[in-house]
């Protein structure tokens, strides 16, 4: 019996895999016959679709989440739940686009349903307002549940560090989540994913930045790393707000929004490790 299982699971694979695989093959239908050789020559030019790996909270409970990941006009490739006995759901093929990053921006590229595999996980966001946010943590279940599903579809897609990021990193005017409470070190420095700054690295650049360093220079620094950020030279509420989303990624213990020495120094280690 098990044997059966296995095998149908196997041939169930076989067969879902063809419908994408180029091949040698005859169609036929209404409109006529036509043969397609799929082997004789092959594109250069090409790449996958996925191309990041973007984090989220659903900032609802478990059966929210799973009610408007489902049934409403939202949606996301996998969803890590609360309860440690489940296991982590795939609601929508990784083929195709699922609807969880909205309008978003990293690098040159936008829209990054397009590009990316999205992963929910349920957890509650925040309590209070801008100036007061309190975050909800995460179960280490959940994180190493991430920790696993980031591995293997890193590997699959051989997705670079700069490839896995939150949410609010690509639409950092609107989106707070997976917030400061994510532990982004930890699976960079327990599993090597994602991004991390050098410790060494960040102390020779502690004195980067002064009373002279232009809201220019800090806006040229967090475009080169992957903001969007209009370059307007003034501390404005959208430079705040990119601000804001770089401190909840890499300076999760203060996240105000404000340009200092540390917040500074991490983000040229960062741009010297990884933008070069
Ligand atoms: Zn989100």
């Amino acid at each position: 019996m098990k044997k059966l299982v296995i095998l149908f699971a196997v041939m169930s694979i076989l067969a879902y895999s063809d419908t994408y695989k180029k091949e040698n093959k005859t169609i036929r239908n209404s409109a006529g016959t036509v043969k397609i050789d799929g082997k004789t020559y092959n594109s250069v030019a090409q790449d996958r679709r996925v191309r990041f790996v973007i984090l989220h909270y659903t900032a609802v409970d478990k059966d929210q989440s799973v009610n408007i990941l489902t049934k409403q006009q939202v949606s996301s490739h996998y969803l890590v739940t609360d309860d440690s006995s489940d296991p982590v759901y795939n609601l929508v093929s990784e083929d195709n686009r699922s609807w969880h990053a909205g309008e978003s921006s990293w690098g040159r590229l936008s829209n990054l349903n397009d590009s990316s595999v999205g992963i929910e996980i349920v957890n509650m966001g925040y309590t209070g307002t801008n100036g007061e946010m309190s975050f909800y943590p995460f179960t280490d279940d959940q994180i190493k549940k991430v920790a696993v599903l980031l591995k293997d579809i890193i590997a699959r897609y051989n997705l670079e560090p700069t490839s896995i990021l939150g949410h609010s990193d690509i639409a950092p005017q609107r989106k707070q989540d997976p917030g400061p409470l994510f532990p982004w070190e930890e699976l960079y420095k327990d599993y090597q994913i994602g991004m991390w700054y050098d410790e060494d690295a960040k102390s020779s650049f502690m004195t980067s930045y002064s009373t002279l360093t232009t809201p220019f220079e800090v806006q040229t620094q967090l475009e080169k790393f992957g903001y969007k950020v209009d370059k307007t030279g003034q501390y404005d509420k959208q430079t705040t707000n990119v601000i804001r989303a770089f401190q909840f990624h890499f300076r999760p213990a203060k996240y105000d929004g404000i340009m200092d020495s540390e917040t500074y120094a991490i983000l040229l280690a960062l741009n010297t490790k990884y933008k070069k």
